[in-house]
C-alpha cells in the first residue's frame, strides 16, 4: 500500500545549525525505493538469521572497533550535522553507541538462547517445551536527529544481531551521521542487503511504515507515532514507540541545592535542551523554591553559547522552526504572569538558556514538550503536591527526584507515571545500554537498551513435544460418562479447596493421566 498523502520526493539537506550553511544535499527516497529496499532486505534476511549468533556478534565486534577508530571523524560529523559541542557528540552519542554494541555483543547469547520447559499443570507431564527467538524478519527503523547516531544504532544492532535485517530511515536533518553509521556496518561484514539507510523526509517515512516489513521501531514525536502506529495497526504488525516527555524534576527541602541546580542545568540544557529525557518542569517545594530559583538563574547564567570553540556549553537549536515554537511556548508564559530570566534568540538558531519561574499548570510550557533551552519552574507546597504536578501531564517518559532523604525520593519515584525515575540525577538512563528505557502514557510504548530491548526484536516461539509418540492425549474423544468423571475428578485433584477435596480427585485423575487407553 502506498502513503495517501504523498509529498514530492526532493531532496534532504545536510546543514549546519551553527551557520545555516548547506553543505550536503540528499536525495530524498522514493515510494518505490523504498519498497524496493524491503524486498532486498527480505531476500537477504534468511541467510543472515541462519549464521550462527557468534558470526553476527563478531560483526557487531568489528564496527564497535571501526567506530572507535574512527570516533573522531563520527563526532565531527555529528556536530556539524546537529550543533551539538564535540564532547556531548563523543559522549552522548560515539560513546554510547560503543556500549550499545558492546551490550549486544555479549548478552545476546544469554537473552537469545532457547529454553527447555516442563508445563506446570500435571495433567501435561509429559510435554518437554522448548522456548525459541526467532527474529521477526524485516525491521523498520525511523528516527529522529536529536541524537542522530545514538538512537538509530541502539535499535539497529539490537535488530541485526537477533538476526533481522534492517531498513533505516533516518531524520531528514541529519541524514550523513546515519549514512557513515549504515557504511561502518557494512564495512564490518553486516551485508548491504541486511543493513539500507534511506534519506529521506516524512512521506519517505509514511512509505517506510506501510511498507511489507515486520515490526516498526519509531522514535519521534507523539503527533507522528500517532500516525506509524496506526499504519503498523492496519497491517497487524507490532511496532515499539519512543515519544516525546514533559520531564518533572522534583526538588525536595532536603536536597543538595547546589548539586539539583548543577544536574537540572546540565539536564536541562545540555543538546540546546534538545533531549527526550531532559527535565522540562522543575517543581520546587515551597520551603526552597526561592533559594533554588537563584542557584538555578546563577548557574545557567555561566553557561557559554557557542559550539566549536573550546568551553562552548550550549550549541545551536536545529532549525528556525524548532525556535519559533519555542518562543511561542515563551511568549503564553510571560503573558500568564510568568517571570523569565535569560531569554534570548541569539543570530541564527541560537537561543540563550531561559528559566521560566512562576510557571503555572495551565502554561503550555507546561502542558506540552517544550524542546529547547527552556526550563520551567513551579512552586509547590508540599510532596502531594509535587506528585500530582509531576503526573498531570500527558507524558511518562522519565523523571527526576532531588533529596538526600533516599528512601523519600524511592516513595515519590514509586508514585510517578514514568518509564525511568533517576534519583539525584537526571538523564543518564539514555546513557546506560544494560537499562531498558522508554515511556509510559503519550511518550510511547516497547523499551530500547537492555535485555528487553533485545527481547523487542524477536518473537518468541514454542515448540511442544510429547515424546511418547504412541500414547493418546486422556482429553481427546472418547468424551462418555467415565470420561466426564475423570474430568470432575481431575478439576477437584487439581484445584479442591481443601486437602480432602483434592485427595478424593487423585486416584481417578492419576489412573487417567498415564493410561494409555482411550475408546477413540
Ligand atoms: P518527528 O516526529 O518530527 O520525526 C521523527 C521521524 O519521523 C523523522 O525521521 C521524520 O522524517 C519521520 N516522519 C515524519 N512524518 C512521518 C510520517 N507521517 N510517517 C512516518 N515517519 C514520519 O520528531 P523529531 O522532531 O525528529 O524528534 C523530536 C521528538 O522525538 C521529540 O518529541 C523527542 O522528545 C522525541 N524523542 C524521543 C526519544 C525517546 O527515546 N523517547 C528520543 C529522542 C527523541
Amino acid at each position: 500500500m502506498r502513503s495517501e498523502t504523498r509529498e514530492l520526493p526532493t531532496a534532504v539537506e545536510s546543514i549546519d545549525p551553527a551557520t545555516g550553511e548547506v553543505w550536503r544535499r540528499w536525495p530524498a527516497t522514493s515510494d518505490d525505493e523504498v519498497a524496493g529496499a524491503v524486498a532486498r532486505a527480505r531476500a537477504a534476511q534468511p541467510a543472515w538469521a541462519a549464521l550462527p549468533l557468534g558470526d553476527r556478534r563478531r560483526a557487531l565486534a568489528r564496527f564497535r572497533r571501526r567506530l572507535f577508530e574512527r570516533r573522531d571523524e563520527m563526532a565531527a560529523l555529528i556536530q556539524r550535522e546537529s550543533g551539538k559541542p564535540a564532547a556531548e557528540a563523543m559522549m552522548a552519542d560515539v560513546i554510547t553507541t560503543l556500549d550499545a554494541a558492546r551490550f549486544c555483543e555479549r548478552r545476546s547469547r544469554q537473552v537469545l538462547a532457547s529454553r527447555t520447559m516442563i508445563p506446570g499443570n500435571i495433567a501435561l507431564w509429559r510435554k518437554r517445551v522448548t522456548i525459541t527467538h526467532e527474529p521477526y524478519g524485516v525491521i523498520g527503523i525511523i528516527s529522529p536527529w536529536n541524537y542522530p547516531l545514538l538512537l538509530p544504532a541502539s535499535s539497529t544492532l539490537a535488530a541485526l544481531v537477533a538476526g533481522n535485517a534492517v531498513v533505516l530511515k533516518p531524520s531528514e536533518l541529519t541524514p550523513a551521521t546515519a549514512v557513515r553509521f549504515g557504511q561502518l556496518l557494512r564495512e564490518s561484514g553486516v551485508p548491504d542487503a541486511v543493513m539500507q539507510v534511506l534519506p529521506g523526509n516524512g512521506a519517505t517515512g509514511a512509505a517506510l511504515a506501510q511498507a511489507e516489513i515486520d515490526k516498526l521501531f519509531f522514535t519521534g514525536s507523539a503527533a507522528t507515532g500517532r500516525k506509524v502506529a496506526e499504519a503498523c495497526g492496519r497491517r497487524l504488525i507490532p511496532c515499539a514507540l519512543e515519544l516525546g516527555g514533559s520531564d518533572p524534576a522534583i526538588v525536595l527541602e532536603d536536597a543538595d541545592l547546589e548539586t539539583a541546580a548543577s544536574g537540572i542545568v546540565w539536564g536541562r540544557f545540555s543538546n540546546a535542551g534538545q533531549t527526550c529525557v531532559a527535565p522540562k518542569r522543575a517543581i520546587v517545594v515551597d520551603a526552597v523554591h526561592d533559594a533554588f530559583i537563584t542557584r538555578l538563574e546563577a548557574t545557567a547564567a555561566k553557561l557559554v553559547v557557542g559550539v566549536g570553540a573550546a568551553g562552548s556549553d550550549v550549541g545551536p537549536m536545529i532549525r528556525t522552526t524548532q525556535v519559533d515554537v519555542l518562543e511561542a511556548q515563551l511568549r503564553d508564559a510571560q503573558e500568564r504572569g510568568a517571570r523569565v530570566a535569560g531569554a534570548a534568540r541569539g543570530t541564527g538558531h541560537f537561543f540563550a538558556p531561559t528559566i521560566v519561574s512562576n510557571a503555572s499548570r495551565e502554561m503550555r510550557v507546561m502542558r506540552e514538550e517544550t524542546f529547547g533551552p527552556l526550563l520551567a519552574v513551579i512552586r509547590v507546597r508540599d510532596d502531594e503536591e509535587a506528585i500530582a504536578v509531576a503526573n498531570d501531564t500527558p507524558f511518562g517518559l522519565s523523571a527526576s527526584v532531588w533529596s538526600r532523604d533516599l528512601a523519600r525520593a524511592r516513595r515519590i519515584a514509586g508514585r510517578i507515571a514514568a518509564g525511568t525515575v533517576h534519583i539525584n540525577d537526571a538523564v543518564s538512563v539514555v546513557g546506560m545500554a544494560d537499562v531498558p528505557h522508554g515511556g509510559v502514557k503519550e511518550s510511547g510504548t516497547g523499551r530500547v537498551h537492555g535485555d528487553a530491548g533485545l527481547r523487542e526484536c524477536v518473537r518468541e516461539k514454542a515448540i511442544v513435544v510429547d515424546p511418547f509418540p504412541s500414547w493418546r492425549q486422556p482429553w481427546w474423544f472418547g468424551y462418555g460418562a467415565e470420561h466426564a468423571r475423570n474430568i470432575d475428578a481431575f478439576a477437584r485433584f487439581w484445584h479442591g479447596r481443601s486437602l480432602f477435596e483434592r485427595l478424593s480427585g487423585a486416584w481417578r485423575s492419576l489412573k487417567m493421566l498415564v493410561s494409555r487407553e482411550r475408546p477413540i
